[in-house]
């Protein structure tokens, strides 16, 4: 599977990216987005502008704050497009994932079971264990998706 990605012969969904990423114990927006210009404050990003659908699954993608080693996050506006289901691997040990709707509805799969979560809820929970995000309505579910690693030795 690396090696046709790396042909050019397959495109990853975002799972696959996020597996791969997760093997290099590094961040998903290291493989879909430039890292976050250094410079002054305030930082302005606009989702509008960055979301993208970076893979062949029904997820968009926006990296507002891509991974930055200072900040020790990255925070992803994410799109579920109606149906979308997936199932996460476990990623790098002590990961932490926050996942808030900012418009639609979505479940969270959390230790085996999906919690819904409408709009302006909110969950965290240990990523470092199986985990999965699906939408079953008829309108996309946006969210913000915080993820948050600990500090590498
Ligand atoms: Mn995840």
């Amino acid at each position: 599977m690396l090696g046709q990605i790396e042909r050019g012969e397959s495109s990853p969904t975002v799972a696959t990216l996020w597996k791969i990423a997760s093997g290099f114990g590094c961040s998903l927006s290291r493989f879909i987005a430039a890292p976050t210009a250094q410079g002054p404050l305030p930082l302005f990003r606009d989702a509008r502008s960055v979301r993208a659908k970076p893979a062949t699954d029904d997820m968009l993608v926006a990296p507002l704050f891509p991974f930055d080693a200072a900040m020790g996050f990255e925070l992803l506006e994410l799109t579920l497009l109606p149906g979308y289901v997936r199932e996460s691997e476990a990623h790098a040990n002590g990961v932490i994932e926050h996942v808030t709707v900012l418009r639609g509805a979505l479940d969270v799969l959390i230790k085996g079971q999906w919690h819904p979560l409408a709009e302006g809820q909110a969950v965290r929970f240990a990523a470092d264990l199986p985990h999965g995000y699906r939408n079953l309505h008829d309108e996309p579910a946006v969210c913000h998706n915080l993820i948050h690693y600990p500090a590498m030795p």
